[in-house]
């Protein structure tokens, strides 16, 4: 098999074991013995390998723009080199409660409620590890991002799987009401949701306030793909709902929004009381965030064309791919949101999805990332995710090759 580099992986390979003995030093025990390399590391490395086109991770394959890069040698020259403070730079934090006010007509405190991250990601565990204690119980959809589970583990915390119903990857709430017990703190939600696309409705957005009403769990809500939603829907924050707003760390990325994932600059907005917790912990991880890029970003968000774009820009590259699909043996659903797109294959083979996934990219030289590794146990729907997040050739040459595919 494909050695997917799982905890498991590394213990069987010895590589730990023997290198510590040969150093002679205590073999460290894992606080996450099942986690190894990413599938996206994975599989991003096969592809360069194997010369193939890389749909796998999510990043897009063209540059940002030239402004925005030219804005960072601006504030760099003129000596923005120094720690930003703690929170984020004043700037950007009332750069991103223009934006909320603009997008979604709310008003957030930028002192109190916002703070920058290095990334999503480092919002995503900050939040998880300021509410989560040992023994509570965290709700998550799967399929569902990689790095809750580990943050849930590392806190003590108890994930509680709920799987989102196919074929669509809508939430189930009746199912959702019978899991969330006395001992659950925290739900974890994500719209448009990787790998799916799904995008939450109103309906959804009741139907968890319900759940939540007079309990005491917070909500942390991913919503990284904020600015990339299809065929006229909208994007429903949870902060525009004034019930969940009071309990919810509400996530974002100018990753995905400004196609500059390597910049690793995110931001959570909370109520006064949940930012203070979520800062004692942002405190002590990173500190603080790149000063001249997060200045960089607030003067780039003056022009709000430039994030409200983005669903269209998207759209086109979407309906490119599934047009190209529509030619290929694979069934799928076109994507509500996010920057990738699923596709069905039960139909075709028996192979499992990680299997199928290197075999693509081996021979027919297009990377794809397998469903199940976002499954905490064996699942395996048999669906590939491919990132459309690219330029429109790249596209074309890739769909060129899945149409030649033996599958
Ligand atoms: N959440 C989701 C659903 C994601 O797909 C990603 C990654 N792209 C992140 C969080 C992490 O975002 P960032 O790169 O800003 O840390
Ligand atoms: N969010 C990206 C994806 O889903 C990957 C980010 C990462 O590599 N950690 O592909």
């Amino acid at each position: 098999m494909f050695p997917l580099v799982t905890g498991a992986y590394w213990q069987k390979s010895g590589y730990t074991h023997l290198s510590f003995l040969h150093q002679n030093i205590p073999e460290v025990k894992s606080k996450l013995p099942n986690i190894g390399q990413t599938i996206f590391t994975v599989m991003s490395q096969l592809a360069q390998n194997e010369k193939a086109i890389n749909l796998s991770q999510g990043f897009p394959g063209f540059d940002c723009d030239s402004e925005l890069q030219k804005l960072v040698s601006h504030f760099m020259q003129k000596g923005h080199n120094q720690y930003a403070p703690m929170s984020g730079m004043p700037k950007l934090r009332e750069a991103i409660a223009e934006k909320t006010r603009k997008t979604l007509s709310i008003n957030v405190d930028p002192d109190s409620e916002i703070t920058v991250t290095s990334g999503a990601t480092e919002a995503l565990f900050a939040a998880i590890t300021a509410t989560v204690h040992a023994g509570d119980e965290v709700i998550v959809f799967e399929p569902a991002y990689d790095s809750y589970q580990p943050a849930i583990e590392l806190s003590g915390g108890i994930p509680v799987f709920i799987p989102l119903t196919m074929p669509d990857f809508s939430i189930d709430w009746d199912l959702v009401k019978s899991k969330v017990s006395d001992k659950a703190r925290l739900i974890i939600i994500n719209t448009p949701h990787n790998p799916s696309g799904y995008v939450w409705t109103s309906d959804d957005l009741a139907q968890l306030a319900a759940i939540v009403e007079d309990k005491c769990i917070y909500i942390l809500s991913d919503e990284v793909y904020e600015h990339i939603v299809f065929d006229g829907r909208k994007h429903l924050s949870l902060l525009s709902h004034p019930q969940l707003r009071k309990k919810s760390f509400v996530c974002s990325s100018f990753g995905k929004t400004f196609h500059i994932t390597g910049w690793k600059i995110g931001y959570c907005i909370a109520p006064k009381a949940l930012t203070v917790e979520l800062r004692k912990v942002h405190q002590y991880l990173t500190f603080s965030t790149s000063t001249p890029m997060q200045l960089a970003i607030a003067e780039y968000l003056e022009e709000e064309s430039r994030y409200l774009k983005l669903s269209a820009f998207y759209q086109q590259k979407r309906d490119l791919f599934c047009e190209g699909l529509k030619s290929t043996p694979f069934k799928f659903f076109p994507a509500q949101g996010s920057f990738f797109q699923l596709v069905e294959y039960g139909h075709l083979t028996d192979c499992s999805d990680l299997d199928l996934a290197v075999r693509l990219t081996k021979e027919n030289k297009v990377a794809s990332i397998p469903i199940s590794v976002f499954y905490s146990g064996n699942q395996d729907p048999k669906m590939l995710r491919f990132c459309f997040a690219k330029r429109d050739e790249e596209l074309l040459q890739a769909l060129d090759r899945l149409q030649k595919a033996n599958i």
